[in-house]
């Protein structure tokens, strides 16, 4: 290339626009439905796995992605079940890298359980990845492999501690269960503080029959937020993702707080995201069951003439809002989809 060429940069694809006006930038990818927890508010402790031939390849996980980025996604998230417990999952990870080198995409990123980070930490800083989200609800090791069934908290601490080494940035999401780990929020807060990692706390959603009664593990994070002011100063930041979260600055730590309340508030006027589940369909919205296949049209041709037009016509749906609630007669989730589904 010479000197005059290389100073043009390619100009970026307008982005997807939805009916509500909203530009699709950011999509999300559960690369699996398996995982290697089964934390008590996200599976039943005897799942049933999709069998691996409805599971799409590694090369057609890229194509798909690669396309929503020549769409004009900026942000690709890697999700599941556990994305790293997916064979040759660092193949996916470097092929996507490709779009942060070309300049295509602005960040790739993952949201991890951690338990196989010390493996893949260094892999994944290589490969581009800045950012990572490692999903904790406690410090206790009993809690750990109480609220996972059968993890070991050790083996977390240790992925954590790689990420960091390999220099990359961690936010940890907690899920707030009323009386399971309500009695530990200020030791989080204290304990992300002094580790350098930003925290979001969770409400618990209700996707999926998993065998417990959410009413019990609902713990509004309004009370969650008024008991943590007790103790800390929050100033609301101005930190916006296009998400349901809403960020505070800690002052006594200097780490960002943030809580992703569904149940209780609207964050959908500013959503501009779509998820992607390891079969190729395509949901506009995690609390709605409407969904595109993106599938058939991906192996109906190598050519992407009918994959993007099947992409298009999915974003020319995408609903305005959910509609969830913890519905207190029937007690049944608003989506009968596990967030292992649609990786959250
Ligand atoms: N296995 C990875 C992990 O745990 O980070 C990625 C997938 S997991 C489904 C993504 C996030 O969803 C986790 O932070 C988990 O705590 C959260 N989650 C799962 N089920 C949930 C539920 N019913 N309500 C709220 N958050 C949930
Ligand atoms: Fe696995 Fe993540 Fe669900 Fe826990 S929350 S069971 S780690 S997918």
């Amino acid at each position: 290339m010479n000197s005059e060429t290389s100073q043009i940069a390619t100009p970026a694809p307008a982005p997807l626009i939805d009916p509500f006006a909203r530009p699709i930038t950011y999509l999300r990818v559960s690369v699996t439905d398996r995982c290697d927890l089964r934390c008590v508010y996200c599976m039943a402790e005897d799942m049933t796995f999709l069998p691996k031939s409805e599971v799409l390849s590694l090369e057609e996980l890229d194509r798909l992605c690669s396309r929503f980025v020549e769409l004009g996604v900026r942000k690709l998230r890697l999700t599941g079940g556990e994305p790293l417990v997916r064979k040759n999952i660092m193949w996916l990870v470097q092929r996507l890298g490709r779009h942060l080198d070309s300049g295509a995409l602005d960040e790739l990123t993952l949201t991890s359980n951690g338990t196989q980070l010390a493996k893949y930490a260094d892999q994944l800083a290589d490969a581009g990845v800045r950012r990572i989200n490692i999903s904790l609800d406690t410090l206790d090791p009993a809690k750990f492999t109480a609220i996972t069934r059968w993890g070991n908290l050790n083996q977390v601490m240790d992925g954590i501690a790689a990420a960091r080494a390999a220099g990359l940035a961690i936010k940890i999401n907690a899920v707030a269960l009323r009386g399971v780990n309500d009695d530990e929020l200020h030791r989080m807060v204290s304990w992300c503080g002094e580790s350098g990692f930003d925290l979001t706390f969770i409400e618990v959603m209700p996707l999926g029959e998993i065998g417990e009664q959410r009413l019990d593990q609902y713990l509004p994070l309004s009370m969650v937020r008024a008991d943590l002011e007790k103790r800390w100063t929050l100033t609301e930041s101005d930190h916006a993702t296009g998400g349901p979260a809403r960020y505070f600055d800690v002052a006594e730590t200097g780490q960002r707080l943030g809580f992703i309340t569904p149940l209780t508030h609207n964050f959908c006027e500013a959503c501009n995201r779509v998820r992607l589940t390891c079969t190729g369909t395509l949901y506009m919205c995690l609390g709605q069951e409407d969904a595109a296949d993106l599938r058939a049209p991906l192996r109906a041709s190598d050519d992407d003439t009918l994959l993007t037009e099947a992409i298009e016509e999915a974003i020319g749906r995408k609903p305005k809002g959910h509609d969830f609630v913890i519905d207190r007669r029937r007690n049944a989730p608003a989506v009968g989809r596990h967030m292992s589904v649609t990786g959250g």
